[in-house]
């Protein structure tokens, strides 16, 4: 049967891309998202894949690009279904929110196809979304720096956490942070309507980070294959899991040096960063509240008092 995904159409066996339309932009020009369908020579499930539903998170487009040029779809059982860029106009100035409304695309799922423009692309993508078996929208710590990882979205109490859970240790990147997130994710919404979703974050960075989009293309193809979408076994390794998150944020103004890697294990007490002044002078030493696993920090130096400095995930287990 021909798969059709907005102007992209494929029969068994073939793969197209195409637009799908979601609006018009401020000149009147109608504007689509990049999408390509493959649809597998034999019948089988489908993935939905998108990336860059936060504008400048670009990593995620990088793996698409890497992941399509490699699928035969003569070799494929079943159907993916791919939104290259979901965030149109933040990716065009290369900004993180949505410029025409200011909101977190990652917020507005399941979206309004009457509502703003974040909502309505949000709709747009979810009515595609929801026809998968499988979600995987790919992300990353923004512009931050953050280890590669996996969110695990639904919450432990939902019905598909044991399935989304499944998902995130097959994509594999060493690290699951499950933590019921905020609503309006796509990683929370469509476990609703009873499909498996993920959100690999995959590191933090400006522009594009070699080895976060290498391990974001393993991924892609673990899934594949342990999902039977590709012929070939897929090796399933226990992850490191954290259940909770604690954000230090700058005691005062002035410059930011860390003690630790990022990865790096901490105890209660130890010594995260510290606070100087532009002559080097030292102001603060801020040390953990608790044990676990430095994730993620700030790309600049430069603080103000009680801006963002780093993330400590906590409650580790191995999963
Ligand atoms: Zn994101």
């Amino acid at each position: 049967m021909t798969t059709t995904l907005g102007t992209a159409s494929a029969a068994p066996g073939e793969m197209d891309t195409g637009r799908l339309e979601v609006g018009e932009t401020r000149d009147g020009s109608s504007f689509g998202l990049p999408v390509a369908v493959i649809n597998g020579a034999r019948a089988g499930k489908t993935l939905y894949l998108q990336a860059a539903s936060d504008g400048d998170e670009l990593n995620g487009v990088g793996v698409i690009q890497r992941v399509v040029p490699q699928l035969d779809p003569a070799e494929i059982t079943g159907t993916i279904l791919i939104v290259g860029v979901v965030n149109y106009h933040a990716f065009q100035v290369a900004e993180h929110r949505n410029p025409i409304d200011d909101t977190k695309m990652n917020r507005a799922y399941p979206g309004n196809e009457a509502g703003t423009s974040s909502e309505r692309i949000a709709a747009a993508t979810f009515e595609i979304a929801t026809q998968a078996d499988l979600i995987l929208d790919l992300h990353q710590g923004s512009t931050s720096r953050m280890i590669d990882e996996v969110r695990v979205r639904c919450g432990k109490r939902h019905r598909l956490h044991d399935d989304c859970l499944k998902l995130a240790k097959v994509f594999g990147c060493g690290y699951i942070l499950d933590q019921k997130g905020p609503d309006g994710q796509l990683a929370r919404a469509a476990p609703d309507e009873g499909i498996p979703t993920v959100d690999p974050e995959l590191g933090g960075t400006v522009g594009w980070d070699e080895e976060s989009i290498r391990k974001g293309v393993e991924g892609v193809f673990n899934v594949l294959t342990y999902y039977d979408f590709l012929e070939g076994e897929t090796t399933v390794e226990t992850q490191t899991r954290a259940n909770g998150f604690e954000q230090y944020g700058a005691p005062g103004g002035g410059l930011i040096s860390f003690e630790r890697d990022l990865g790096e294990r901490v105890r209660r007490g130890d010594l995260l960063f510290e606070l100087t002044t532009p002559f080097g002078e030292r102001k603060a030493e801020v040390t953990a509240d608790s044990n676990g696993i430095l994730w993620r920090t700030r790309r600049l130096p430069q603080v103000a008092s009680g801006e963002y400095v780093c993330s400590v995930a906590t409650d580790i287990d191995d999963y």
